[in-house]
C-alpha cells in the first residue's frame, strides 16, 4: 500500500479522495468506486502502486497516437481496476476487479530501465485507467522525463483538475476518450452522468500543460453513432482543441457485458469520418479496421501521403519537423530529429 497524494480527512475517520471526479467519500475500512483506493484508519492508500497487470513494448500507434513520435516503440504499463465501469470494456479482465491481482511489481526506476532495455522511446500508462495508480504514474513520469523518455497517458479523462495539474508538468501526451456528447450516452456506456469535466481536462492538458492531445471515440451502434453525438464531438474538438487534433473513430467489438451489441459497421465509421471532415477536422482516422485507407496521414493542404500505415507498420514518407515536407503545412506532429526524414 502507498499513501494517496490527493485526499482530505473528514469527520469520523472518513476521507474524500480527490484523484478523480467521483470524489469518493470513503468510510474507514472501505474502498472507493475504483476499488484501488482504501481508507485505512482515516488515511487513504492506493493499493496498486507498482502493481503491473500488463507490460509490453508496443508501437505508439497502438494507443492510438498517430501524430506523436510516429513509428516509435513505447513501453506500455497497465495496472488493475478502473473508475469507470463500461459494459463493453475490452480489458475487463484487468479493469473489472476488486483488488490488484497477482502480477509483477515494477517500481518506477525499473520501468525506466526496462523501457530503455527494450529500445522504447517513451512510457505510456495504458490498458486500464492510469488515474487508479496515480501516485505510481506520477513518480514514474518524473523519472522518465529525467531520463529523456517521453510520457503518455491513455485515459478516460475523468481525473480531477488537481491530479491533472500535479502530473501535467511531466506528461507529453494525453490520449483521451470522448465516448459521447450527452449525459445519456455517457451513462449508458460508462455509468457517468457528469461528463463535461472530461472535456475541460483535454483542453487544460493542451493549453496549460502543452501536451499533445489525441481523441478517441469508440463508435457503438445505437448508443453514440448518431449525428448529434458525432457532430457534437467533432465540433467540440475543432473549437476547443483545434482543427489539427487527430480524432480516431474506432470500431466497437462486442466484449464483456455488451456481447448482445453488434460490432459497428464499417459504414458507420466512414460516416463518422465524413462528419469529422465536414466539421473541419484535418485528421480523422478509422480504428480497428486493419488496412482501411484512413490509417495513412495525408496532408490536408497538398493532398500527398506523408505517413503510411499498414496495421502497426509505420513508414514516415515526407515530414520536415512537424510539417509536410512537400508543401510545408503544419501537421501537428511531434517527432524526433533522428527519425524524421
Ligand atoms: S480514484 Fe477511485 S477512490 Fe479516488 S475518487 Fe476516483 S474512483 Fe473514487
Amino acid at each position: 500500500m502507498h499513501q494517496a497524494m490527493l485526499f482530505e480527512k473528514l469527520i469520523d475517520s472518513r476521507v474524500r479522495c480527490n484523484t478523480c471526479q467521483w470524489h469518493c467519500n470513503i468510510a474507514a475500512g472501505r474502498k472507493g468506486v475504483c476499488r484501488m483506493y482504501q481508507n485505512v484508519d482515516g488515511i487513504l492508500y492506493n493499493l496498486n502502486y507498482a502493481q503491473a497487470s500488463s507490460v509490453a513494448a508496443d508501437p505508439i500507434e497502438k494507443k492510438p497516437l498517430f501524430h506523436f513520435y510516429p513509428g516509435s516503440q513505447v513501453f506500455s504499463l497497465g495496472s488493475w481496476g478502473c473508475n469507470f465501469h463500461c459494459g463493453g470494456c475490452q480489458n475487463w479482465e484487468i479493469s473489472c476487479v476488486n483488488n490488484p491481482l497477482k502480477g509483477g511489481q515494477i517500481l518506477p526506476l525499473e520501468a525506466v530501465r526496462l523501457a530503455k532495455e527494450y529500445g522504447c522511446r517513451g512510457i505510456a500508462w495504458t490498458y486500464n485507467e492510469p488515474t487508479v495508480w496515480f501516485e505510481y504514474t506520477l513518480d514514474s513520469a518524473k523519472l522518465a522525463r529525467e531520463s529523456g523518455l517521453y510520457t503518455a497517458y491513455v485515459s478516460n479523462g475523468f481525473m480531477t483538475t488537481e491530479a491533472l495539474d500535479a502530473i501535467g508538468p511531466y506528461l507529453d501526451a494525453y490520449r483521451i476518450d470522448v465516448k459521447g456528447f450527452t449525459a445519456e450516452a455517457y451513462t449508458e456506456l460508462a455509468n457517468i452522468k457528469e461528463w463535461k469535466g472530461i472535456l475541460d481536462n483535454a483542453k487544460r492538458a493542451r493549453e496549460k500543460w502543452k501536451m499533445h492531445v489525441e481523441v478517441v471515440t469508440n463508435i457503438v451502434p445505437e448508443i453514440n453513432d448518431d449525428d448529434f453525438q458525432l457532430e457534437g464531438i467533432a465540433h467540440w474538438i475543432k473549437e476547443e482543441l483545434g482543427e489539427l487534433t487527430p480524432w480516431h473513430v474506432t470500431r466497437f467489438y462486442p466484449h464483456y457485458n455488451m456481447t448482445d451489441v453488434q460490432e459497428s459497421p464499417v459504414e458507420s465509421l466512414e460516416h463518422a469520418i465524413d462528419i469529422g471532415k465536414k466539421a473541419g477536422l484535418k485528421f480523422v482516422y478509422a480504428g480497428n479496421i486493419p488496412g482501411h485507407e484512413s490509417e495513412n496521414t495525408t496532408c490536408y493542404s497538398c493532398g500527398k501521403m506523408v505517413i503510411q500505415r499498414q496495421g502497426y507498420q509505420t513508414k514516415i514518407l515526407a515530414l520536415k519537423d512537424d510539417s509536410c515536407a512537400y508543401c510545408g503545412a503544419n501537421l501537428n506532429i511531434r517527432i524526433d530529429r533522428e527519425i524524421k526524414q
